[in-house]
This record gives structure tokens, C-alpha cells and sequence, in this order.
């Protein structure tokens, strides 16, 4: 390869996962049409993937993708989860590169304009970097720069900061991730895994403005574990820690305790004993707990049920394989 390659994009996958949506749809829909022909030449599909939605997205999808042939729907038999729908439209796309945004137009549409000119002056992944987060909780913002930071510091791999799944990924790079036969999916940690060329993109982010977020606490506690324990052991390695340290405070402890029977007063010991007990026990329960997780990832993954079923697809064609 010689460094003035320029990545090709003829055609050009927008994927957007949709959970109970409704509200927004309309606003997407028209927010695209009126941006698309900022693309000038480059064909363009838009792969809207219905992760089980309760009220009346996949109606709105439906007639929307009978209106505009460009528009492919995949449809789950269920909610599946953001990061399986993500996938699935990673698997339908058939673009030269592919752009993931949220459905809620959090992300600005003009800054793909940027990404696609870092993809064609030859880089694989062009990442939305947030500068800003307009309209989320202080708590939010707290919780995630804390997640970050700790996620870089636990892994081996070059995984950026305050990065979500907004970014433009190279049809090579794409088909990487898609021959990853993980369960337990944390993308934004693959597409770095994958180690190809990435770039940041700075943007601030807007606030959400139809519907509401569909990541409450719960769920966003629960993707930053995954995310933690898919790409380290570094939870594990830190209860070895946590045993050598209580190791050592246990022989000051039989020190002091043997000191103090050389001088013969031994008996009040009850309260150090107590205090030494219920140390020792939280460690191993929490030691225990942590190894519990990953055996139960190792069980997720040995079943190797499938990331999500299609029920339906418009203007695409149902994959056989299960994926
Ligand atoms: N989403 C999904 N399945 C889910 C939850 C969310 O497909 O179980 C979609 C949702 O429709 C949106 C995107 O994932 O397009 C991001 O969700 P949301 O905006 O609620 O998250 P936030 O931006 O608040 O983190
Ligand atoms: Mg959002």
C-alpha cells in the first residue's frame, strides 16, 4: 500500500438503532432528507434497525421504507439491546463505510460531512469525539468521564475517551467486527481492538430533544461492567490484590497478637478478632463475586445462542445464518 491510497465510497450505510421511537422518527426523517444532498454523488442506504419497539416505530418504518427504497428495515422479534442492534446493522450495511448514529439525532448529521473526508483521506475509523454534552445531568456527565477514565487505565487496548458508538468505520474494518464471535458486545472496544487507523472528530453533543433516553442507571451501570470485564481482568487482578494486602494485615495482626500474649494481655481480644473477621469475610465474598461474573460471561458465551433474531426485513433480504 502507498500512503497516497484514498479510500473509494460509492456507497455510503447510515445505521441507527430504534427502541420505542416514535416521537422522533419523523424528525429524523426529515432532518435526513433535507441533509442527504450534502453528500453530493455518493449513494447513500439507511439501515434502521427496530430493536423490539413497543409502540409505533416499526409501523412509521414500514411506510417510510415503502416510500424510499433506500431505506432498509430489520426488525427483531424482541428487544435485544442497543450494542445487538448496532451489530445487526453492521451485518445489513453493505456500504463501503458505514456511519453509526443514534436514532434520537443527539449526533449532528454535518458532522459525517467530516468524517467521510477522514475516511477518504485513507483512515478506517473517524470517531465522534464529545467536547460538549448539552442537557444531560451533571451525574451523567460525572459517570461517564469516571468510566472512561477508568476503562483506559484497566485495558491494554488504545480504547479513546469520552467516545461513544457515533463514528464512521471502513468496510474492511467493518467485516472485522462482524467475524467476531463475541456475545457479551462492547463494539466501541472492538473497533479499537481491531487496531486499524482511527481519527478523532470533535463535536458537542446535542441534547436530546423527542422521547426520552432509554438508558436509565440501571442499564448504563450494567453496559459499563460489560464493558470493563469484556476487555479486562484487571477486576480479577485486583481481588489478588486485595488478597495480598489482607494477607500482610493479617501477619501484622498475628504479630501484635503474639506480642501481646508475651506480655499476658491477651484475652480482650474479641473486638480486633470481630473487626479482622468481617474484613476477611467481605473480601472473599467480593472475590468470589467477581470470579462469579466472568465465569458467568464464560457461560454466556459457551451457550452461543445467537446476538438477536430478525423477524422481519424490508427492502433487504433475511440473512440465514443466525449471527
Ligand atoms: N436503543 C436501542 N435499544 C435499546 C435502547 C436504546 O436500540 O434497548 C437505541 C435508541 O432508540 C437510540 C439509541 O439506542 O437510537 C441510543 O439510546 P438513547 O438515546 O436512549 O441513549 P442515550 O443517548 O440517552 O445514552
Ligand atoms: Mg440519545
Amino acid at each position: 500500500m502507498n500512503d497516497t491510497t484514498i479510500n473509494q465510497l460509492s456507497l455510503l450505510s447510515f445505521i441507527f438503532p430504534v427502541y420505542n421511537e416514535e416521537d422522533t422518527l419523523p424528525h429524523l426523517r426529515a432532518a435526513l432528507e433535507a441533509w442527504l444532498p450534502a453528500l453530493g454523488e455518493t449513494a447513500v442506504e439507511i439501515v434502521l434497525v427496530n430493536d423490539g419497539s413497543a409502540d409505533n416505530s416499526l409501523a412509521y418504518l414500514q411506510q417510510w421504507a415503502k416510500a424510499d427504497q433506500r431505506i432498509k428495515v430489520v426488525s427483531f422479534s424482541r428487544n435485544f439491546g442497543h450494542q445487538a442492534a448496532v451489530a445487526a446493522g453492521l451485518r445489513y450495511a453493505k456500504g463501503d463505510a458505514v456511519v453509526i448514529m443514534d436514532a434520537d439525532l443527539q449526533d449532528p448529521l454535518d458532522v459525517v460531512l467530516e468524517m467521510v473526508q477522514r475516511y477518504k483521506e485513507g483512515y478506517d475509523i473517524a470517531y465522534g469525539k464529545r467536547t460538549q454534552r448539552e442537557g444531560e445531568t451533571p451525574f451523567k456527565l460525572a459517570s461517564a468521564w469516571l468510566f472512561y477514565r477508568i476503562m483506559r487505565w484497566s485495558i491494554a487496548i488504545d480504547m479513546p475517551a469520552d467516545t461513544g458508538d457515533f463514528r464512521l468505520v471502513s468496510r474492511r474494518c467493518v467485516d472485522a467486527v462482524n467475524a467476531m464471535p463475541e456475545r457479551q458486545l462492547f463494539l466501541r472496544g472492538l473497533f479499537a481492538w481491531s487496531g486499524f487507523k482511527q481519527v478523532a472528530v470533535s463535536y458537542s453533543r446535542n441534547a436530546r430533544q423527542y422521547g426520552e433516553t432509554k438508558y436509565p442507571l440501571s442499564k448504563m451501570l450494567a453496559f459499563a461492567w460489560r464493558g470493563i470485564t469484556s476487555f479486562s481482568v484487571m477486576p480479577m487482578r485486583m481481588v489478588s490484590v486485595l488478597g495480598v494486602v489482607s494477607a500482610m494485615g493479617g501477619f501484622f495482626a498475628a504479630l501484635w497478637a503474639f506480642g501481646s500474649l508475651l506480655l499476658g494481655h491477651a484475652v480482650q481480644g474479641w473486638t480486633s478478632l470481630m473487626c479482622l473477621q468481617a474484613f476477611l469475610g467481605g473480601i472473599i465474598l467480593l472475590s468470589l463475586g467477581i470470579i462469579g461474573e466472568y465465569i458467568g460471561k464464560i457461560y454466556e458465551e459457551v451457550k452461543a445462542r445467537p446476538l438477536y433474531i430478525v423477524e422481519q426485513c424490508i427492502n433487504c433480504s433475511l440473512e440465514k445464518t443466525l449471527p
